[in-house]
């Protein structure tokens, strides 16, 4: 059991993507929680680049018998298009000249054994947001940054997170100086509606959705 953390977790730290070794782990301990608060647990994943994130989320997957709906369309964000910060070029289509993450990510899950704790789901977050029931243990919101998209995101996923199931924002920085505003003014949101902190590391934020009737769960 340790033995296989291990070996995903090192798996993890050679994928590319946007992570740090202790926000996956974080992130990791997360999704433990949530795939052992209720039998057969749906976390969701928006935003999976390479799979660096889902990886850690899958591990906990699989050690919890939970699923992992991993959404991303695949084709970055508007920071990792080209001419931006965190461009690839690495990660381009040569038919069609655009970026395209799911070849890398599906070898991630591959090559992991994880296929069986992890669907991906290709497609417009929100689309697929619509489209997925509520109830869920665990959503993990580090798609599109932007204000237009990180809100969208916050608008279709929350309603699906179950009450006292945990919503995770990674990047957020309270700092304007360290990154961009909206992961932050998200946190804030939930925060003032709804979500006690569980735990913060690095830019990870892990909340706890509180239930209708009042304080705690
Ligand atoms: N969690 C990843 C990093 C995600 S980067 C890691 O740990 O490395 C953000 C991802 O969100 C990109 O892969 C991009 O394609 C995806 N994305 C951005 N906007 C999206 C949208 N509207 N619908 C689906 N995916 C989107
Ligand atoms: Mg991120």
């Amino acid at each position: 059991m340790d033995e296989r953390r291990a070996q995903l977790f090192a798996l993890a730290r050679a994928t590319k993507g946007f992570m740090p070794d202790a926000e996956g782990e974080a992130l990791y301990a997360a999704a433990l929680d949530a795939g052992r608060s209720v039998a057969h647990a749906t976390l969701v994943e928006v935003g999976a680049w390479c799979g660096k994130s889902t990886l850690y989320l899958a591990a906990a997957a699989e050690a919890t018998g939970s699923v992992v709906l991993s959404v991303d369309h695949h084709h970055g964000s508007e920071e990792q298009q080209e001419g931006w910060e965190h461009f690839d070029p690495e990660l381009v289509d040569p038919r069609d000249g655009r970026l395209n993450t799911l070849p890398t990510w599906q070898r991630t899950i591959g090559g992991a054994g994880l296929e069986g704790s992890v669907v991906g789901l290709v497609g417009e977050s929100t689309t697929v947001a619509s489209r997925v029931r509520p109830g869920l243990a665990l959503c993990f919101i580090d798609g599109g940054h932007g204000a237009v998209p990180a809100w969208a995101d916050y608008r279709a996923w929350t309603p699906l997170v179950a009450e006292g199931g945990l919503l995770c924002i990674h990047d957020v920085f309270e700092d304007p100086s360290e990154g961009g505003r909206p992961p932050y003014e998200l946190y804030c949101e939930a925060i003032a509606t709804g979500y006690d902190e569980v735990s913060r590391t690095g830019s990870l934020r892990v909340l706890r959705r509180r239930s209708a009737g009042g304080a705690g769960d």
